[in-house]
């Protein structure tokens, strides 16, 4: 099958110093696969991102999207970061509604459809993640998760062909963290899309991902391709399973020999006297 994302030995340097962000990355993601991308803080991970939606070109290298090479911002992306940033002065629906404001071809017929079809379009996405009786709040009126649900609805509402979440769930308490797994898992099944998910976290990695690549310490490299064959459906269920936990550890015992390797893992502190 032909990869819907592909990196071809790329690099990428913020400084003329030749020093480089990611070096040597080279992967492929299958169209609606779900990948999640593990690895110390500052390996690069949004660096990755930042190349596949168009945001930074590659200082060598090539990145392909759905077919053609990354030349400018794409408008089949969707993203979600750690912070919601939704406008405080507009609704739940607003905000959702927002990139059909500003992204082509929904832009020039925002005006007529507004409180029609796009409207419908948003408040079905905001049933699926349980907030359609929140849709008239603002921001400020709704919990941290909530606030959430609604920046990921934002995100899919021009029904992108990949959606990037960057630690879209690391601000969240673990309980609401997990409810918000399943919501994105339900997404997800329901309309295929392909997904790249960077977290910190290595139990949603393996429980929302097809594939978990892990990065090294700065320059980021990908130093191991997971592939996470647990069966799907996967309820939260499953990570009390043998299989689930060892995947888990697995990483780890990688992520644990990057950090080593580049001295970032610090000695407990001396107790005070
Ligand atoms: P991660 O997401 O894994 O934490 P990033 O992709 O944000 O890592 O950053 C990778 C490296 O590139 C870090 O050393 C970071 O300081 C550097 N970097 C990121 N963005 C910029 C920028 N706009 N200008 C200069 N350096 C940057």
């Amino acid at each position: 099958m032909k990869p819907f994302v592909r990196f071809e030995d790329v690099a990428l340097s913020y400084r003329d110093d030749g020093e480089f962000a990611i070096e040597d990355v080279t992967l492929s993601i299958a169209p609606n696969e779900f990948v999640a991308v593990v690895g110390p803080s500052g390996c690069g991970k949004s660096t990755m991102m930042k190349l596949c939606s168009g945001l930074r070109k590659p200082t060598r290298g090539r990145v392909e999207v759905a077919g053609g090479a990354v030349a400018g911002p794409l408008k089949i992306v969707g993203m979600a970061f750690q912070n919601p940033t939704l406008l405080p002065w507009r609704t739940t629906l607003d905000n959702v509604l927002l990139p059909l404001e500003v992204v082509e071809p929904y832009r020039r017929t925002f005006a007529a459809k507004k409180r029609g079809e796009y409207s419908d379009r948003a408040m079905a996405l905001l049933k699926t993640v349980g907030l359609a009786e929140h849709a008239d709040k603002f921001p400020w009126q709704l919990s941290g998760g909530m606030q959430q649900r609604a920046s990921i609805c934002r995100a899919l509402i021009h029904e992108p062909q990949l959606l990037m979440l960057d630690e879209p769930f690391a601000a969240l308490d673990a309980f609401t963290r997990e409810e918000l797994w399943c919501v994105l898992r339900d997404l997800w099944a329901a309309k295929p899309f392909t997904v790249i998910l960077v977290t910190h976290d290595l139990r949603e990695a393996v429980f929302l991902a097809d594939t978990v690549f892990v990065m090294s310490a700065r320059p980021g490299r990908i130093l191991a391709r997971k592939p996470i064959e647990l069966a799907r459906p996967r309820d939260l269920e499953v990570t009390y399973s043998d299989g689930f936990i060892k995947l888990v550890h697995d990483l780890r015992e990688r992520i644990g020999t990057v950090r080593k390797a580049h001295g970032s893992v610090r000695k407990p502190a001396e107790p005070a006297r």
